[in-house]
């Protein structure tokens, strides 16, 4: 999918496209005039395009928009914040599974300097984002929530968040526990940093009303829990 604001619009129904992603169209796509590409309106419709230009300068794409974007998986998901590295994983696979909503937060093991990358500015949050949708042929943009302080946070926005949805913490188990019955139930996953929640943490996102589950005694990476997880909770008609 090839995502566009209106930025990009030349005439009506034409698009102007001549940054990376028009090297992506020549050395990814071996695009040429004439194939059809499906393109996407950021936080709007799909639809056909087809290449009417293509040189080394720039790409014309007629297009029309016909068609919604697909359903959001029913979660929001907090992660405790990894390293940039993961993050940009994160953020990409968050978008691409159609995650409602990101919640990066705090705890005592996140690394005070992760709170710095520049990974976390506005505009590059959104290009990984993006990244996603175009992989999953999406338009919408989860909105991203930063919190930078645990207890608060778990004090005075968890149960907004929680209201009409089933908590879940990830937290790792000798047994695994049975996949969420969820049947489009909206839920609401926590994931933690790398070196695990601290019992505390773990306490208070219980007291919150969070449940338990377990993916067995394997400790995965933060990013293959995330992916693992939403995984068990993408199924058709979500
Ligand atoms: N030593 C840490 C512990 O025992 O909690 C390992 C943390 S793990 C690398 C990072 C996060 O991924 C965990 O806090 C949890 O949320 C999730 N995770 C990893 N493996 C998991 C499993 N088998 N079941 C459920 N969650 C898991």
């Amino acid at each position: 999918l090839l995502l566009f604001s209106a930025a990009d619009l030349g005439a009506p129904g034409q698009l102007q496209i001549s940054d990376e992603r028009l090297q992506h169209l020549h050395n990814v796509h071996r695009a040429a005039v004439g194939d059809s590409i499906r393109v996407g309106e950021i936080g709007g419709h799909m639809g056909e395009g087809r290449i009417a230009e293509l040189s080394a300068a720039r790409a014309i794409i007629t297009f029309q928009l016909d068609c919604p974007p697909p359903a959001k998986l029913p979660v929001i998901l907090l992660v405790a914040l990894p390293r940039p590295k993961m993050l940009r994983r994160i953020l990409r696979s968050a978008a691409e599974f159609g995650v409602e909503q990101l919640v990066l937060f705090n705890s005592y093991r996140v690394e005070k300097s992760f709170w710095q990358t520049p990974v976390l500015n506005d505009s590059t949050l959104r290009s990984y984002l993006l990244q996603g949708l175009e992989q999953s042929r999406d338009t919408m943009l989860p909105p991203v929530t930063l919190e930078r302080r645990f207890k608060p946070f778990v004090e005075d926005r968890l149960p907004g968040l929680l209201q009409n949805r089933r908590g879940l913490l990830a937290h790792p188990a000798p047994t695994a526990a049975a996949a969420p019955d969820h049947a489009n139930t909206p839920l609401l996953l926590a994931i933690g940093p790398e070196g695990g929640f601290i019992p505390y943490e773990v306490e208070m996102l219980q007291k919150a009303g969070l449940e338990t589950v377990s993916l067995g005694p394997r400790i995965l990476r933060v990013e293959n829990a995330v992916t693992a997880l939403l995984g068990r909770l993408l199924s058709p008609g979500c």
